[in-house]
């Protein structure tokens, strides 16, 4: 019912929170893609930065700071920065921080849009890249250039899980004056914390195990300096690399229970991996926590025995056997055939068909990828349950 007092409706302003003397105990989501500021001098002070005021969302705004400033601290960094996807982190660390003339080595089996932006876009603009073998420091030696500036890895890589010499190349950086950028998405701060081994920027899709629920797309990237910090910042803000603050509001309700979603997807996964060991039909098994991963060594000491939640596997009979794996393994109850990762349920995932659709045969054999092959991203499941499903899957992948 309207009272006299109401503003009129052509005036549009906030309507202000009824009064309370109590508070929420969550973090209110704020959409406001503009913010305003007293005067003209208090918007001075708020540019200079004598002040701290937000002015307009793609510059910043509280839901990515809060959640970014969330991310820095399991990192184990000062500040970092929230984007609207993990390629966009991508994009601030290697399109942020290198030039025209420029030189970048790749990991040879990085996350597929990542080898893309390597191969079409860096080149494109002027820089120069290499693709080298991370678990190979002579491989990467021999790829350094007079002009490389930087060199990004993936700790553990899609689909073969094989685990980088990342101490070995941080001396290599070290002696060139090169700059180590890690993406951590498949590792996350729990596993490993790239800080602590000398990387200068680290960068996570966050859409995956961070926030955890298959409903946010987003991405960090941080670094413990402040110079490499300011320049990724201010790209950023002019690319429009920013977050939605939905997105971000769900991340930040996905991180509160990352800690314990992460063990119980690993300790699934672990499980899962024993059993498949154990199940005909299949002839390859990869999880670094297992004795028997050609990394395992490494994998021990980077990660301190955290075998994180992926488990690559390849069953006998090629593309016919693969079909009859994955639409067995969807029959109710069953897991979805999805090429993602993190989720807090169980993703089955066949590189031939997607992620590494581009290789030809060769290519893909050279790294261990066949028609067999499947990729599973373990989710918290009863882990009985979710043996019951690989083993229903892989029997029938084996029947004629
Ligand atoms: C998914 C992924 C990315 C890209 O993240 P998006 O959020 O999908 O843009 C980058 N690196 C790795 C290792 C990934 O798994």
């Amino acid at each position: 019912m309207s009272t006299g007092s109401d503003p009129k409706p052509t005036l549009a302003r906030p309507t202000p929170s009824p009064l309370s003397v109590s508070y929420p105990v969550v973090t209110p989501l704020s959409p406001s893609v503009v913010y305003a500021s007293a005067t003209p001098d208090a918007l001075d002070a708020q540019y200079e930065g004598a002040t701290h005021g937000y002015t307009y969302a793609r510059e910043g705004h509280p839901n990515a700071d809060i959640l970014a400033a969330r991310l820095a601290s399991m990192e184990g960094c000062a500040a970092g920065l929230v984007l609207g996807s993990g390629m966009a982190a991508v994009t601030a660390a290697l399109l942020g921080l290198c030039k025209a003339g420029d030189h970048v080595i790749g990991g040879d089996q990085l996350y597929g849009r990542s080898l893309r932006m390597m191969a079409e876009d860096l080149p494109r603009l002027g820089i120069a890249t290499t693709l080298a073998d991370p678990t190979d420091v002579a491989s990467v030696r021999a790829a350094i250039q007079e002009n490389t500036r930087m060199i990004l890895i993936e700790v553990i890589s899609n689909p073969t899980l094989r685990v980088a010499d990342v101490e070995g190349i941080r001396a290599l950086c070290a002696e060139r004056d090169i700059l180590l950028v890690v993406d951590n998405t498949f590792t996350t701060p729990r596993a490993f914390k790239p800080f602590d081994f000398g990387a200068d920027v680290v960068l996570h899709s966050v859409t995956k195990l961070l926030a955890g629920h298959s409903d946010a797309t987003l991405g960090w990237v941080g670094s413990r300096k402040a110079e490499l910090m300011d320049r990724m910042r201010v790209f950023s803000i002019t690319l429009g690399l920013t977050p939605s603050p939905f997105d971000c509001w769900l991340a930040e309700r996905g991180l509160m229970t990352f800690d314990m979603r992460f063990e119980r997807a690993q300790s699934n996964a672990m499980a899962l991996s024993e059993a498949l060991s154990q199940m005909p039909g299949v002839t390859k098994i990869l999880y670094p926590a297992a004795r028997t991963h050609p990394d395992h060594n490494r994998a021990m000491g980077l990660t301190g025995g955290q075998g994180c939640n992926m488990v690559t596997f390849e069953v006998a009979g090629g593309r016919e056997a693969a079909n009859k794996l994955a639409e067995e393994a969807q029959m109710p109850p069953g897991i979805a055939f999805a090429p993602t990762l993190g989720d807090v349920g169980t993703t089955l995932s066949h590189p031939a068909s997607s992620s590494h659709r581009a290789l030809d045969e060769a290519r893909r054999n050279a790294i261990n990828i066949s028609q067999g092959t499947f990729r599973v991203s373990v989710g918290l499941e009863e882990p009985d349950a979710l043996i019951d499903v690989f083993r229903r899957a892989v029997a029938a992948s084996q029947t004629p």
